[in-house]
């Protein structure tokens, strides 16, 4: 008989988990996905394209629900789980009874940040997180609202683009001296701003946020430096945190996410965590790549064989601003690497390129990013580069063109 395995959530993780066992473990377990959000599973990734008009909501679905039922999962969405009895291996779902498992993986994603502010909670104040998040920012880009998004980031950026190309008055705020400090140097954050404040983005680097102000709904927002903001609708868009409530609640290990080891496991037998929800080796990853890879692991080991996940290179890369940004690795470049820069701002080009011990370990492109996945290759397979060094930075063809890596 199939053994039961329950997944909790039913995003971009749980997806892929199940897609993966699918083919590695197929009838071994009787697979149940509890989501709580009322669809099926989606690509998050693309709700930034859905903002800026160039996806549509329904082109999301990472499958048609044929294909979970081909695959004889049981399928529960639009319902929460409340609870976790470890012992008796138990999930309770609200308002429905519990069923029990023998497997259990928690992939409960992340929830966005709403920052401890007065007027937080005002009517007119969103986060940018789901397809409820979405719809409602379409309808704030429709009235043209006077929008301030809270957030340099990558998340901050695109809903920024979005609001802007629906003809909605952006002003971006952000906390830290540059945009995207998290994944560029100076000089490519100056250029990628920029480049964004032509897109009529309005940018404030070095502010912080006091207070929203209103009635009932936002009408603007207060700096710390005094200086007033009027707006019509705040996106905060200033970082997530790990869903963990459910594995601290049953008394699971917990940290800023849920704590597992190289198998996923989490310190409960049986139990296990993957996606943004999930710290392994004291990192919380906020990207879908490493999800993808722990899932893939994840599979492994629940059709019993042996596998071992040792943590992830992430890149990352702007999507839908119009403006080619990508990074990885060590894209500030530690003490004792080298890096070669070619820095064209006129032209709205940036390149750089990290290396360390004969090895590229990390890159900023800002402008022309069509080598891209080139670079990440060869920062994830750390392939000598002596041969192409002198070509690398004019990109892929010219330098494979001219000598083998
Ligand atoms: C607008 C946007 C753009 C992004 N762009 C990129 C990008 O370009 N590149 C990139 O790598 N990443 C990007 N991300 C991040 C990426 O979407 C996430 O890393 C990925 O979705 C994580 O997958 P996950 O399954 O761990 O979490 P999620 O996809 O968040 O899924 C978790 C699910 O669990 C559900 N859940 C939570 N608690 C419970 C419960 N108690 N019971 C039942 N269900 C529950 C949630 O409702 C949710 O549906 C973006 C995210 C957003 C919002």
């Amino acid at each position: 008989m199939s053994e039961p395995l329950v997944i909790v959530g039913n995003g971009m993780a749980a997806a892929r988990l199940v897609d993966e066992l699918a083919k590695s473990a197929l009838g071994r377990y009787a697979i149940a996905v509890i989501g709580a959000e009322p669809r099926l599973a989606y690509n998050r990734v693309l709700l930034s394209s859905v903002l800026a008009g160039e996806t549509a909501s329904h082109e999301l679905e990472l499958q048609p629900a044929s294909w979970w039922r081909d695959r004889g999962v049981t399928l529960k969405y639009g319902c929460a789980a409340s609870g976790i009895d470890v012992g008796r291996r138990e999930l309770k779902i609200a308002g429905e009874e519990s069923v029990t498992f023998s497997k259990l993986v928690l992939a409960t994603g992340s929830v966005p940040l709403r920052l401890d502010v007065p007027g937080a909670d005002l009517a007119g104040v969103h986060t940018f997180r789901d397809g409820r998040d979405v719809d409602l920012l379409l309808a704030v880009g429709a009235q043209k609202k006077r929008v301030v998004i809270v957030g340099g980031g990558l998340l901050g950026l695109e809903a920024a683009y979005g609001l802007a190309k629906a003809g909605a008055p952006v002003t971006l705020i952000h906390l830290m001296d540059r945009l995207m400090e998290r994944q560029l140097d100076k000089p490519a954050a100056e250029l990628l701003k920029r480049l964004v404040e032509r897109k009529g983005i309005e940018v404030l680097l070095n502010v912080s946020t006091s207070r929203l102000h209103g009635e009932t709904s936002v009408q603007g927002l207060e700096l710390a430096d005094g200086r007033s903001i009027d707006a019509d609708a705040v996106i905060f868009a200033a970082g997530i945190r790990p869903n963990i409530a459910l594995a601290g609640q049953a008394g699971i290990s917990v940290n800023r996410g849920i704590v597992v080891d190289d198998r996923l496991q989490t310190d409960a037998t049986d139990i296990f965590a993957l996606g943004e929800c999930a710290e392994h080796r004291g990192i919380c990853y906020g990207l879908v790549e490493p999800a993808y890879e722990q899932a893939r692991v994840l599979a492994q080991h629940l059709a019993g064989g042996a596998a071992s996940y040792n943590g992830s290179v992430v890149s990352t890369n702007l999507k839908v601003s119009g403006i080619n940004v990508f990074s990885a690795g060590d894209f500030i470049a530690a003490e004792g690497s080298e890096t070669i820069v070619l820095n064209d701002t006129k032209h709205g080009t940036y390149k750089k390129l990290v290396i360390s011990n004969g090895s590229l370990t990390g890159a900023v492109l800002v402008g022309d990013s069509q080598d891209a996945l080139w670079y990440l290759e060869l920062i994830r397979t750390r392939a000598p580069i002596a041969k192409i060094r002198g070509d690398m930075m004019f990109g892929r063809a010219l330098a494979i063109g001219s000598k083998a890596a």
